[in-house]
């Protein structure tokens, strides 16, 4: 008779090689690269993406390669959004976010300050208006009406310090893509001389790219011939430039 105890976990085993098997199939390229660059040293990492889809996926994928992280997206309630920042200051090493919701917050925080300190600027330039205050006490109010700009720029930078995240960039890949494109050959003919040149289509852009200058190098759309027969920038023949 089989043991309860002793085949379970070994189809449980099973089921989560299977599991396991599946899910790694699915760590890209990028994933895998960007497992890559936080394990490579213990910097703090913040990664923004553009859906929460994504973010979803990352935090399976960081979770299933023992990365310390937390989420910060827009669907969070007020505490955890702060208790999430907090901790990647402190000790969470990645920060995985969507690309507008730590700036949207951002945004509402110091809208509603400025809300804040202008009824407050209001209400008591309105209780100034009140009868029966000494000149002493009208006099004391005003300062403190005036002390409210700085007191707001103070708040400000609160905020910003509490948003702000010093970032370092290090260039970590290079992506060099060779693609076909289509070069177009002329000639260009003035009485009994000509010059050739050509012209290339750029696939990227999907415009033609600018013909340099035979004189100066720079590119340009607006060519010109000199006297003898160099392909020129309207600032090498002296011409006002023209679009192309
Ligand atoms: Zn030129």
């Amino acid at each position: 008779m089989l043991d309860s105890g002793s085949w379970l976990p070994e189809i449980e085993k099973e089921i989560k090689a299977v599991q396991n098997l599946c899910r790694t199939t699915g760590d890209t390229p990028k994933n895998m690269a960007l497992l890559k660059l936080i394990k490579a040293d213990s910097e703090k990492v913040i990664i923004f993406v553009k859906y929460t889809a994504t973010l979803d996926h990352l935090a399976d994928f960081l979770g299933r390669n023992d990365v310390s992280f937390v989420l910060f997206h827009g669907g969070l309630p007020n505490e955890k959004k702060d208790a999430a920042i907090q901790a990647f200051k402190d000790n969470i090493q990645v920060l995985v976010t969507t690309v507008d919701s730590m700036n949207r917050r951002f945004q509402r925080d110091t809208a509603s300050l400025d809300a804040y300190y202008q009824a407050l600027e209001k209400e008591m330039r309105q209780n100034l208006n009140r009868s029966g205050l000494s000149q002493d006490l009208i006099r004391e109010r005003e300062e403190k009406i005036a002390m409210i700009p700085a007191e707001l720029a103070a708040k400000k930078k609160d905020l910003l310090n509490k948003y702000g995240i010093r970032i370092d960039f290090k260039p970590a890949a290079a992506l060099y893509l060779t693609s076909a494109c289509v070069t177009v050959f002329a000639r260009l003919i003035s009485g009994r001389t000509n010059t050739d040149f050509s012209l290339t289509y750029n696939p990227v852009t999907k415009d033609m790219d600018p013909v340099a200058c035979q004189s100066c190098g720079t590119g340009t759309y607006s060519i010109g011939l000199s006297p003898n027969l160099h392909i020129n920038c309207p600032d090498c023949l002296g011409l006002p430039a023209t679009e192309h």
